[in-house]
């Protein structure tokens, strides 16, 4: 499932490479769900004519801005990737929509499992209205140690959930949590607020590296879900430290990996390293 990383490398590609085009033409949507505020025909009245002007993210959203403060946002949810091919390339399967620019680009959205989302705003009023009541403060953007220090105060709930939370902080996911957890030696089942304030500052630090070192690995890709705007796998799963390696050696201190079940999904974490318990 893409989460931060895999969205802003994403971000970067189109943002190289799709700034100034206009839009010639919108194809047909196969699926309508995807368009949970729009239309086939509301996009293809709105779009052509339009250039883009930007290209950014919030959390695990990724917004294309066009003139006319009109906006289309997608969101990738399991396994849905966006692709630039030239104009004569074949279609993907399962291309659920495509998108032609007037030097001939065709940017397509891609998704076997189509749980993506493709949301159109038609101002950025109305789409930070959207994004603030779901998004917390961006985990690479605007995350620091004193605003997670403040956060967690009070918080009961488990650190692991917590990070998942898209409200509480935004753009992390199943992987990136768990290998954030690894790395700041803090066992998933933690209450959020039992957190000492060298963990809590170990833990900011550790989500910022690992997002960080996830796009600079173009990402993490696994069983052929995340693609770059070139259909390119990431390298970053040959680096995990604790997510999808139970019962391998923890790279730490060599003790096998587990996994246990957190709300229906996968944790993974060193028992040795990341305590329950402290030590009294
Ligand atoms: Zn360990």
């Amino acid at each position: 499932m893409p989460e931060l990383p895999e969205v802003e490398i994403t971000a970067r590609g189109l943002r190289q490479r799709i700034i100034g085009l206009q839009i010639l033409r919108v194809g047909s949507v196969d699926w309508p769900r995807m368009l949970p505020n729009s239309t086939e025909a509301e996009l293809q009245a709105v779009l052509p004519g339009l250039t883009v002007n930007a290209v950014d993210r919030r959390g695990k959203y990724l917004l294309i801005e066009l003139e006319q403060d009109q906006w289309l946002v997608v969101h990738r949810k399991m396994s849905g990737n966006l692709l630039l091919r030239p104009h004569d390339a074949p279609p993907e399967a399962h291309t659920h929509l495509e998108v032609e620019f007037d030097d001939g680009t065709l940017l397509r959205f891609v998704d076997p499992r189509k749980f993506g989302r493709v949301y159109l705003f038609h101002s950025s009023d109305e789409l930070s209205d959207f994004l603030a009541a779901q998004l917390g403060p961006d985990s690479l953007i605007d995350l620091n140690e004193e605003m997670l220090v403040t956060k967690l105060r009070g918080r009961t709930g488990r650190i692991k959930s917590l990070l998942l939370d898209q409200a509480f902080v935004a753009g992390i996911g199943n992987l990136y949590a768990d290998e954030a957890l690894w790395e700041a030696r803090v066992h998933p089942l933690r209450s959020a607020d039992s957190l000492s304030k060298v963990e809590t500052r170990r833990l900011a630090q550790a989500i910022n590296d690992v997002l960080l070192r996830g796009i600079d690995r173009n990402g993490t890709s696994f069983s052929a879900t995340y693609r770059d705007v070139d259909d390119q796998p990431g390298e970053n799963q040959a680096f995990l430290n604790a997510y999808g390696r139970e019962s391998e050696p923890c790279p730490r201190c060599v003790g096998p990996i587990s996994r246990i079940l957190i709300g229906a999904r996968s944790s993974h974490f060193c028992p040795r390293c990341q305590k329950l318990r402290l030590p009294s």
